[in-house]
């Protein structure tokens, strides 16, 4: 029976055989690697990654895709299926503690909290691929000074190298999406860029900043951090939070920590 796509799921199933190729060749997946598949849908890449022996997991949330790719994957051998919410998962219950990659094309409708998520897996993880709109992707790959540098930008960039690779037309979907999409790469730094010591605090603080644009540093941080503090740091208390780089949020986040 034909598998209706589910809004809610956020299912636009690729269809573009030359670009799911693409896809493929570009994870360039081998023999004996562990990868983890988020949303495999109705298995347009899961197939092609599973022909390549790699060692392949797939983590569906609908439970009628489930049964169709465990029928599929199951009987001989050539994946696991995982029922369950990649925003909740625990992905140490599917890959303990060896290293592991990471694809999917994933559902837009979660795709940011998704990023979050899975950075906690970052020194676990050898790279990660992901379809992605566009526009999120932009706001990854940013940089300071523009309006799509945000918090996405600053965490993603913290933990990982963001590679845009290349764009995808909703044409290359059933059902097509209203937005364009894009192909990732992330690739975990193995050292961190920036000395930050505390990340829920540099966390807390990227929020904070980011959560008024058009406010000025001193207002953003109010509670945190007073202008004074800020200067210390080397930077203008009256500048905007948009205009700081990587640099700059984790020395504050320093001072807030008292160790500057
Ligand atoms: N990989 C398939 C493809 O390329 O054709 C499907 C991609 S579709 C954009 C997103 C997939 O993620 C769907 O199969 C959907 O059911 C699944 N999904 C949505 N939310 C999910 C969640 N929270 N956890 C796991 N899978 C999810």
């Amino acid at each position: 029976m034909e598998h209706r796509a589910r809004k809610r799921f956020g299912q636009n199933f690729l269809t573009d055989k030359s670009l799911i190729q693409r896809i493929v060749n570009t994870i360039n997946p081998a023999a004996g690697e562990l990868i983890l598949e988020i949303g495999p849908g109705q298995a347009a890449i899961s197939k092609p990654l599973a022909e390549s022996g790699a060692e392949l997991h797939l983590l569906e949330i609908d439970r009628d895709l489930v049964a169709r790719l465990k029928l599929i994957f199951e009987p001989m051998g050539l994946a696991k299926v995982h029922q369950g919410d990649a925003l909740k998962m625990d992905y140490s219950d599917i890959v303990q503690n060896r290293a592991f990659r990471l694809v999917g094309n994933l559902p837009y409708n979660i795709s940011t909290p998704l990023i979050f998520h899975v950075l906690q897996w970052n020194e676990q993880v050898i790279d990660m691929h992901f379809m992605l709109q566009q526009e999120v992707v932009r706001r990854m790959a940013a940089e300071p000074g523009g309006k799509a540098w945000g918090k996405l930008s600053v965490m993603c960039q913290y933990y990982c190298e963001v590679a845009p690779l290349f764009n995808v037309p909703p044409e290359a979907f059933s059902p097509a999406p209203k937005v364009e999409s894009m192909f990732v790469r992330l690739v975990p730094h193995r050292q961190p860029p920036v000395a930050v010591g505390d990340m829920t605090l540099f966390e807390r603080l990227v929020s904070q900043a980011f959560s008024m644009r058009r406010k000025t540093l001193r207002n953003c941080l109010r509670g945190m951090l007073d202008a004074e503090q800020i200067e210390s740091c080397g930077i203008d208390p009256g500048a905007r939070p948009e205009t700081l780089g990587l640099e700059q949020f984790a020395a504050l986040t320093r001072r807030l920590e008292g160790i500057h």
